[in-house]
């Protein structure tokens, strides 16, 4: 997938145009209609598409043939982005302008899917008097950094792409030997190989450098201070050499902040320790619990959220965000309202909440009612890429949360008593590899209707939870054995494995 972005310049100033983005569509229900993200300005830009087989293009962009190892440009519809640029900044497409090369941005692999790569293109208009449309502005590249660097709750917001283009150059390799993309101003996020949940590969560590470092604050309104934070650092074992690299180049003064203890958020602690022992672990004591000695034997200061952490020029706050599990956290960048949900949010799909590490469903929902009234300019979850629609994405994950409910409960109306058959009917159409999680959250929905008093009076509660381990665990498998076609391979092995076969559905 590639994407051009135009930087449309004037000739008189260093101004650019900018379009105010359109937001993704309102969700229809009354109760969420009042949560609306802020204005977000950002460059102009279209998906870039490929020509049928025997087509070229003729449209001229000047040093395309230094692109030609990663894009060969006469194969894709150049003409459709330029018309689709003009048509969004409200300029006629018979303007003159000389549109030529400025840089091409690899995405890092965030998941799921390939990369979206971004080919920046630089033209300069005669005028700036020919933009008519409101939803669109001349931008001075001092106010943009300004608005990149300082966000007020429900501001007015500067997209990535400006800053991509302007600011950042995360291609070069400057302070970080891997692969990063940089926003807000500060916050790198180095999508890294871990043992997570598909439809994911890889864990998003999060990295900010101290641009000033600054003595030692006064006073105790600071839990941790340093020149570096890391956030969950859970790359899987084959991958703690780059992890190791990264650690090396880091300033000294490291804090390290984990959102929660699953191995894909932790699987890195023992290097970054074995790294720089004078690392700092910033923890929720129940997430502490659960993360063994090996991992961190060192110092570990247990937090429970409100506290402030500096880094340099810096400044977050830990915010107590259970649901996920009951000791996850969640970061708000200060200066940026930039909020890191750990796993509350994912960049793709819905969350898993844990069951056996206090996984809730009440929790859940009122930290998503927490996170909306942050009015973050942006999450940043773990997995995935960034959301820049915090809150229509919030109001839908309480959409989903609610619609599952009611499947939830529909199922067991209509006589679903086990795990097993209230999974089956509220999931329909879910890959059966999935049900394993998809279990974990019915159990949560299925306490929430009982703290809720919805549950029908007849539903056996004590019969619901004895069919959730072992009784889920055999007809699940036997489901998962025949939609891969591996029972008819047990039945011709022979009767000693069809009798094993048999005993497993019989619990
Ligand atoms: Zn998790």
């Amino acid at each position: 997938m590639h994407r051009v972005v135009a930087v449309i310049k004037n000739p008189s100033d260093e101004d650019f145009l900018v379009v105010r983005q359109a937001p993704p569509p309102l969700l229809p229900e009354e109760e969420y209609r009042n949560f609306l993200d802020s204005d977000l300005w950002d460059l102009p830009s279209a998906p870039l598409n490929l020509l049928d087989e025997d087509r070229r293009s003729e449209t001229v962009i000047e040093g395309a043939d230094s692109l030609s190892d990663v894009l060969d440009l006469r194969r894709f519809d150049v003409d459709a982005v330029l018309d689709q640029v003009f048509s969004e900044v409200h300029l006629k497409s018979t303007l003159n302008i000389r549109w030529s090369v400025w840089k091409y941005v690899k995405e890092p692999e965030f998941g799921p899917g390939p990369p979206d790569n971004t080919l920046f293109i630089h033209g300069v208009v005669t005028s700036k008097e020919q933009i008519l449309e409101e939803s669109c502005q001349w931008l001075a590249k001092e106010s943009a950094l300004a608005l990149l660097r300082e966000v007020q709750p429900s501001g007015t917001r500067v997209g990535p792409f400006v800053f991509m283009a302007l600011f950042s150059d995360s291609n070069s390799g400057a302070n970080c030997p891997l692969h990063y993309q940089e926003y807000p101003p500060g916050i790198r996020l180095v999508p890294m190989k871990s043992r997570t949940r598909e439809p994911f590969h890889t864990t998003n560590l999060v990295v900010v450098v101290a641009d000033d470092v600054i003595d030692q604050p006064n006073g105790s309104s600071f839990v941790a201070y340093g020149t570096t934070l890391l956030v969950d650092p859970g790359c899987s074992s084959q991958f703690h050499s780059d992890l190791t690299d990264l650690v090396a180049t880091l300033p000294r003064k490291l804090v390290v902040f984990v959102t929660h203890h699953h191995y894909d958020h932790v699987d890195g602690l023992s290097v970054i320790q074995k790294c720089n022992p004078d690392a700092v672990l910033l923890v929720h004591e129940n997430t502490s619990r659960r993360i063994g000695r090996g991992e961190w034997y060192l110092h570990r200061t247990l937090i429970s959220g409100g506290e402030k952490i500096q880094i340099g020029n810096h400044q977050f706050e830990a915010i107590f965000a259970p649901g996920h599990t009951d000791g996850h956290l969640a970061l708000l960048h200060a200066s940026t309202n930039s909020l890191i949900v750990g796993d509350h949010c994912v960049g793709h799909g819905s969350a898993v909440l844990d069951f056996r590490a206090g996984g809730n469903m009440k929790d859940y929902f009122q930290t998503t009612y927490r996170f909306l009234e942050l009015s973050p300019h942006v999450l940043i979850p773990m997995h995935g890429r960034m959301n820049l629609w915090p809150k229509r994405m919030l109001c839908g994950y309480l959409k989903h949360r609610r619609d599952r409910e009611l499947s939830i409960l529909k199922a067991i109306e209509n006589g679903a008593e086990t795990l097993y058959d209230i999974v089956s009917k509220s999931y329909i159409g879910l890959n059966t590899k999935l049900w394993l999680p998809a279990s974990s959250n019915v159990r949560i929905h299925v306490d929430h209707l009982a703290y809720q008093g919805k549950l029908p009076k007849d539903f056996a509660m004590q019969k619901f939870q004895a069919s959730c381990r072992l009784h889920f665990i055999s007809r699940w498998l036997w489901k998962y054995l025949e939609s891969r076609g591996i029972v008819k391979a047990i039945a011709v092995i022979g009767a000693g494995s069809l009798a094993i076969a048999v005993a497993l559905i019989n619990f």
